[in-house]
């Protein structure tokens, strides 16, 4: 079996589909392993690190011959002219309104598979991509609040007077969130959050948080079978709005990660909410490639709006790129193992797996996922 690993095509891609530890693993397996060369750069993992892996480093025409390629981002256009029929291709498919692209990956005949749709079951947590990228994204988000805030974290009571501590608010307590809060409350800063899930209020306390949110009879309800957020109805999304627009107003700093998935983020900040903020108040909008949670929010820039700043960073997992690849290159590999033959290390595909049902996207020239085929097929 052999395993393509590409240098990422996409602007600002800094990601890596593969590290040292998981090429090791799967050359254990019986693979033989082709590196782009230049694929790790972004992640400081050079050639050398890959090669010593036991590694071949090659160019882009890799793709061509390989039997199964390990991506970040789903292959563009012009990458997938180079795949050939039959190849198997993990990456971050990002399937949600791109029936294009869903298309254009079933006509070369590709088996795609999308990371982010594995269950999450406890067979498949070593395989989660969506936890292991947006728990670096919600520790990166206070790294990159704190040093863009004029002002310190923590409490310091010092001879020449005393600095208060930062007050950060966090929207959306999952894993991003979650991890959010820890960081925020590291750095020494009071810290409240809110979701709309309920199961989230006893994990924000555990964390030292304060909950804030309308705990009506619909909120009591809001958590899908799935543990997903719902969509909100647009009374509830009022009345929240109320509640966290007094609150906001007295924040230094507001995280937002709320996500539904498969449809746009909600919009939880709205212009009138961040005027209402002291000079000198950021917001950090992780869900901003989304559709944003504040409005106003710019994804890839920092904007001016009134007396804050709206901190809109693309692709924040990869600003710590490094642990970034590393986890995600293990999660690829920990499924990618699950289809290897033990014996004669030769690819083994079972589709009745779940995990495998959850994921594949395209197969024999048609997409096959049942939440996407009546749409691209
Ligand atoms: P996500 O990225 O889909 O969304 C982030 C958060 O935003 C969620 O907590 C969601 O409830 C919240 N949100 C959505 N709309 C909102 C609104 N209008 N206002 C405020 N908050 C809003 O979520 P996630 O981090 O992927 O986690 C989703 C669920 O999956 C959680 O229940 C989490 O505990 C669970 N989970 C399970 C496993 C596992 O069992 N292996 C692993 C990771 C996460």
């Amino acid at each position: 079996m052999r395993i393509f690993v590409p240098k990422e095509r996409s602007d600002g891609e800094t990601r890596v589909a593969a590290s040292p530890d998981t090429i090791k693993k799967l050359i254990g397996r019986g693979a033989e392993i082709i590196i782009e060369s230049g694929a790790g750069e972004g992640s400081r993992i050079p050639d050398a690190a890959f090669r010593a892996g036991g590694a071949s480093i090659g160019d882009a025409a890799g793709a061509a011959s390989a039997d199964v390629i390990l991506k970040v981002q789903r292959p563009t256009g012009e990458e997938l002219q180079t795949y050939s029929r039959g190849t198997v291709v993990l990456a971050m498919m990002d399937p949600f309104g791109h029936d294009d692209a869903l298309r254009a990956m079933a006509e070369t005949g590709i088996m795609a598979f999308a990371m982010e749709l594995m269950p999450r079951i406890t067979r498949a947590q070593v395989m989660d991509v969506l936890s292991s990228q947006a728990n670096l994204a919600g520790y990166r988000a206070v790294i990159d609040a704190a040093h863009e805030f004029d002002r310190a974290f923590p409490m310091m009571m010092t001879a020449a007077g005393t600095v208060p501590a930062a007050r950060v608010f966090v929207m959306g307590a999952g894993v991003a969130g979650l991890q959010a809060i820890a960081t925020a409350r590291r750095l020494g800063a009071v810290v409240t959050a809110t979701d709309v899930r309920p199961a989230a209020k006893e994990q924000v306390e555990s964390l030292g948080a304060k909950f804030i949110a309308v705990e009506d009879d619909e909120f009591k309800a809001a958590e899908t079978a799935g543990g997903y957020a719902k969509e909100m109805s647009k009374a509830y999304q009022a009345k929240q709005a109320e509640l966290v627009a007094s609150h906001i107003a007295k924040q230094d700093i507001v995280i937002t990660t709320a996500l539904i998935p498969g449809r746009p983020a909600p919009r939880l900040v709205s212009r009138a909410m961040v005027e209402s903020m002291r000079s000198g108040s950021l917001l950090v909008d992780l869900a901003v490639e989304r559709g944003g949670n504040v409005e106003g929010a710019v994804a890839g820039k920092i904007v001016d709006a009134g007396p804050a700043r709206i901190i809109g960073h693309a692709n924040v997992p990869g600003r710590v790129a490094a642990s970034a690849s590393l986890l995600y290159a293990k999660n690829l590999s920990a499924f990618l193992e699950t289809m290897i033959a033990t014996e004669s290390g030769a690819l083994a595909i079972d589709f009745d797996d779940a995990l495998v049902a959850a994921t594949l996207l395209t197969r024999d020239g048609k997409v096959v996922h049942p939440q996407f085929a009546a749409d691209s097929g």
